[in-house]
């Protein structure tokens, strides 16, 4: 093998390196989003779990406005601003479908009525 030979075979593997870290990032960034996403899922299974075992025994009502029964008003506000910020319908037409960035005029109220 001349110089010539070895130094496009370097040439050659230094390209391959550099794709292989182009492809490496692309990854990293692929599987953040996996991540995220995989969180995200997991604090709506998380609240559509507490939602399932709080309205049991109700009628589909989120939280009844008279009774507030076993649900404690401000944590149960607070998670539901939460899940709301984090991009999920609090309101029982939507409830834990993801909201798409736009602002739910059932939320809202449901948010107003709550607090
Ligand atoms: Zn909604």
């Amino acid at each position: 093998m001349n110089k010539k030979d070895v130094f496009e075979q370097v040439s050659y593997m230094e390209e391959q390196i550099g794709q292989l870290y182009q492809q490496l990032g692309d990854l990293k960034n692929h599987l953040s989003e996996l991540l995220e996403e995989n969180h995200r899922l997991g604090v709506e299974n998380h609240h559509l779990r507490n939602r399932l075992e709080s309205s049991q025994d109700s009628n589909g009502d989120p939280i009844d406005s008279d009774g507030n029964k076993d649900l404690s008003i401000g944590e149960g506000y607070d998670n539901l601003a939460r899940l709301y910020e984090e991009g999920f319908h609090i309101c029982n037409v939507h409830f834990g479908s993801p909201r798409q960035h736009e602002d739910c005029l059932f939320c809202l109220l449901f948010l107003n009525k709550t607090k």
